[in-house]
């Protein structure tokens, strides 16, 4: 007989057992071995028939073992000592609070806004790189102490899980995940009765939504759910169905997806604030958005303080929004164009009505999203335009995006483009094999271990992943429809000494998967070479939407299938967490080969380095930043190159060559059994990057370049009855008045030599025509560089002119280079609350 429906009962622990409630609920676990190690030692086959997740685990174990468990006085002690140990994890000062003695201006609270968080396997609320460096950020926070308040929806079926038919095509399916049996808590009132957030949908319809709090550790992770009784009266009448809101990550339309958005963005403000309100938590004052999806947040948060006082500070919405700006960090994801999140602009106004955010002018709303196509939303525009600061994920990908958004800052060079990088991290105790520790300790510790202890380490961390991979291979085959008997071949699936490469990932056009198949008899060469074979791991998912990408995975299947290479090559159904992991620890080479320069950053091969592991990858996203010389191999890229079909032709050819020239001899070159060359690359990988890669670099980074500046800005914006933001306002009023009227009325050079030198002052001279501005209210520089045949400034040194009285200003400035040189002058806006005089886009050039 088939449940109607289904709902999980918690265990009823007995009292000295008590404890593993909490420790099970709070996702610290996920990456505290000992806390792992007390939840396997429970019932070791209980355990692993979980999934290794300790709330299916306690709901698992009998009564009967429970009650044994509990007169065990050892069991006991080590459920006290761990319950113990989070508690001071949780409460004891960290890193930020020993940064706020010295600087009291860092943030009492940031909100992190993210459609997708990777926390846990447990918690499969993630499609890839987006949702996992999301989680690392979160327990990156929490292991450095900062308060971050995570905001997210709860997918009623995550994302899907993949599986293969007989001949190779991508089957997915939707797993109902019932929050009762996650590692989640209901915010609830004094009362005990759920908190609810609303917002107002067309059609005179409120979308409601309770609010579930996962502990990562010491963050709190709020995540809305629609799937609630309220919303099914909604229905009635309504075209869509408003309990489905919250289905599934990145299904559904169009119209599904600006709902979701509304509700993560709007609805995630509004959580917040319930949250605070209910638990005493501190409100934030910097609000981080972790790509552009949540952007409305930023609506909400103009509405809160346009809205009359008492309740809120009625403010027009100019003033409004630069309070808002002045608190707000964007991060930017993507240089792919596909990949940035777009509406139509009739489906937008038709959310953003009166009733959502009352007293707004939709039109000033609409503006926010405003690019080239007069009919389109942009919502990463909309993230540039209410944030004062932005970043980019790698120091590449900040150059690309300065590129690609220079548009809203026109008449600037790119490189002034006001968007900066910071370079992911990855999440260590995550993503580190516990042997890694166990050998050299803490990153940045001094151990040395041997060339043969290292080699031991690589070995068995190989040798793990080949009974993984031989695992999956049969569980596979299984659900391919193969039957038992057939399947004796895969136990020999794989060899524990062969150099075993990974290639696991989304599958984007961009990241071509397929690359390694430009020449399959070139690819079975390497993989049946008989002295240096190697054997290769392929993972990854294609959005269900894509035919195409499903398309490619055929093609790797079919490849795979052969009779021929299948014991050296396989494609891996269903990459997550729980099979990232074998991956990143058992893999000698971690192969990356995406179309520069559209990998942002790329999180895996850092995973896969925390672990020894060598990158093997296109000089793109991180690798182009890091990559040495002695921690991997760089392939070479055509960047450039107009034919696609050419440029892929020429980076396989390199990535063979290399593969045959260089890894390959490195790891099978032996001394005493030893391949020395090959531990060394993995030593210096360990000592270098290991400590570089870490996601607390990451956050350190944010914390003091992005966070605390934008605590700064806020607060100075909201003191003394929001003066700065009012008074910005009116100063970008002026502005807008004015600025087409500005003009340099003329521009002269005095003081050079008859045979200038590098050195020799140049007086500029300007004079302008501010239109009604005062003085104050721009800055003029003069700007000198190399020029070329295009006039072309190079390396311009900007230096700002002093007004010397009425239209006047003027400037000394050394000539900076030999060469042909040329110099302009320029207006730009000024103001104190500006983070910076680019900021506005606004700019007057001279001639
Ligand atoms: C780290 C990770 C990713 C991201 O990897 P990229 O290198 O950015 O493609 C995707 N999925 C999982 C499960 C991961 O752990």
């Amino acid at each position: 007989m088939r449940a109607l429906r289904r709902f999980t009962v918690r265990a009823q622990l007995p009292g000295p057992l008590a404890p593993l409630q909490t420790l099970a609920t709070n996702l610290r676990w996920t990456w505290h071995a000992p806390t792992r190690d007390l939840f396997a030692s429970l019932d070791p086959d209980a355990w692993d028939a979980s999934g290794q997740d300790p709330v299916r685990l306690l709901g698992e174990i009998g009564s009967g073992r429970l009650a044994e468990l509990a007169a065990d006085d050892a069991v006991a002690a080590t459920v006290a000592e761990r319950a113990a140990e989070l508690q001071s994890y949780l409460d004891e000062p960290r890193w930020y609070q020993r940064s706020r003695d010295d600087d009291p201006s860092l943030p009492a609270a940031v909100a992190y806004f993210s459609m997708e968080f990777g926390v846990s396997e447990v918690l499969p609320n993630y499609s890839g790189g987006l949702g996992v460096l999301a989680g690392d950020h979160l327990k990156a926070a929490s292991d450095l102490g900062v308060p971050l308040i995570g905001v997210g929806l709860l997918y009623r079926s995550g994302y899907f899980r993949q599986s293969l038919s007989l001949d190779g095509w991508q089957l997915e399916h939707y797993p109902a995940v019932d929050p009762q049996g996650l590692p989640l808590q209901l915010l609830s009132d004094s009362d005990g009765a759920p908190v609810l957030v609303e917002v107002a949908v067309p059609g005179d319809r409120t979308l409601t939504a309770r609010i579930w709090l996962a502990r990562v550790g010491r963050v709190p992770l709020l995540l809305l759910d629609t799937d609630i009784e309220e919303n099914s009266a909604e229905n009635t009448g309504g075209t869509d169905d408003l309990r489905g809101v919250t289905d599934r990550l990145y299904g559904g339309d169009q119209n599904h997806r600006i709902q979701q958005e509304v509700l993560i963005g709007i609805g995630g403000v509004r959580a917040v604030r319930a949250f605070c309100a209910t638990t005493g938590h501190p409100a934030p004052e910097v609000f981080h958005t972790n790509e552009g999806h949540a952007g409305f947040l930023g609506c909400e948060r103009i509405r809160e303080l346009c809205t009359a006082a008492p309740s809120g500070a009625g403010l027009d919405f100019d003033e409004a929004l630069a309070a808002v700006r002045a608190g707000t960090v964007f991060t930017t994801h993507t240089p792919v164009p596909a990949g940035i999140d777009r509406f139509g602009l009739d489906l937008v106004r038709h959310y953003l009505t009166g009733r959502l955010l009352p007293g707004l002018p939709v039109d000033r709303l609409l503006a926010l999203g405003a690019e080239d196509d007069p009919e389109t939303f942009n919502m990463a525009h909309m993230g540039l335009r209410l944030a004062q600061r932005a970043n980019g994920v790698s120091r590449l990908h900040g150059r690309v995006s300065r590129e690609m958004f220079g548009g809203l800052w026109q008449g600037f060079d790119r490189d002034e483009v006001p968007i900066g990088s910071v370079t992911n991290g990855v999440h260590g105790p995550t993503w580190e094999s516990r042997e890694v520790g166990e050998l050299i300790g803490d990153p940045g510790a001094d151990a040395q271990p041997s060339d043969a202890e290292l080699w031991a380490l690589r070995n068995t961390l190989r040798s793990r992943l080949v009974d993984e991979v031989r695992r999956r291979v049969r569980a596979a085959w299984l659900e391919r429809g193969a039957s038992e008997p057939e399947l004796g071949w895969t136990d020999h699936v794989f060899d524990r000494d062969v150099l075993t490469v990974g290639f696991a990932r989304r599958v984007p056009t961009y990241k071509r998967l397929t690359l390694m198949l430009r020449d399959p008899e070139r690819l079975r060469g390497l993989l049946l070479d008989p002295h240096r074979p190697v054997q290769l791991i392929v993972a990854g998912k294609s959005h269900p939407a894509d035919d195409g990408g499903k398309a490619l995975i055929q093609q790797i299947v079919r490849f795979a299938d052969d009779a021929g290479v299948r014991h050296r090559i396989v494609f891996l159904p269903d990459y997550d967490m729980s099979m990232a992991r074998y991956l990143y620890w058992g893999c000698d080479v971690w192969l990356n080969n995406p179309l520069r320069p559209l990998e942002a950053c790329g999180t895996s091969g850092m995973k896969s380095a925390l672990n020894g592991g060598l990158n093997l990858s296109i000089r793109d996203g991180w690798w182009d930043e890091l990559y040495d010389g002695r921690n991997g191999w760089a392939i070479p890229t055509a960047d450039g190159l107009e034919d696609p079909t050419r440029r892929d032709d020429l980076e396989a050819n390199a990535l063979y060559e290399l593969i045959a020239t260089q890894v390959g001899p490195a790891f099978y070159d032996r001394v005493d059994g030893v391949p020395h060359r090959w531990v060394e690359m993995v030593r210096h990988t360990l000592s270098t990057l290991r400590p570089t890669v870490q996601a607390t670099r990451m956050v350190g980074e944010y914390v003091h370049d992005w966070y605390a500046p934008a605590a700064r800005a806020a607060a100075d914006a909201v003191a003394d009855d929001f003066a700065a933001a009012r008074d910005i306002a009116q100063y970008r009023a002026r502005l807008n008045k004015s600025w087409n009227h500005v003009w340099i009325t003329g521009v002269d050079v005095t003081g050079l030599p008859d045979t200038p030198v590098v050195g020799s002052p140049m007086t500029v001279r300007a004079g302008v025509d501010l239109a009604g501005l005062n003085p104050s209210d721009v800055v003029v520089e003069a700007v000198v560089g190399r020029v070329d045949d295009t006039d072309e400034l190079a390396d311009p040194v900007t230096v700002a002119m002093e007004h010397r009285g009425e239209d006047s200003w003027e400037v000394a400035v050394p000539l900076p280079h030999a060469g042909l040189t040329g110099y302009t002058v320029r207006v730009l806006p000024h103001h104190p609350h500006l983070a910076s005089s680019v900021e506005l886009g606004r700019i007057v050039l001279a001639g």
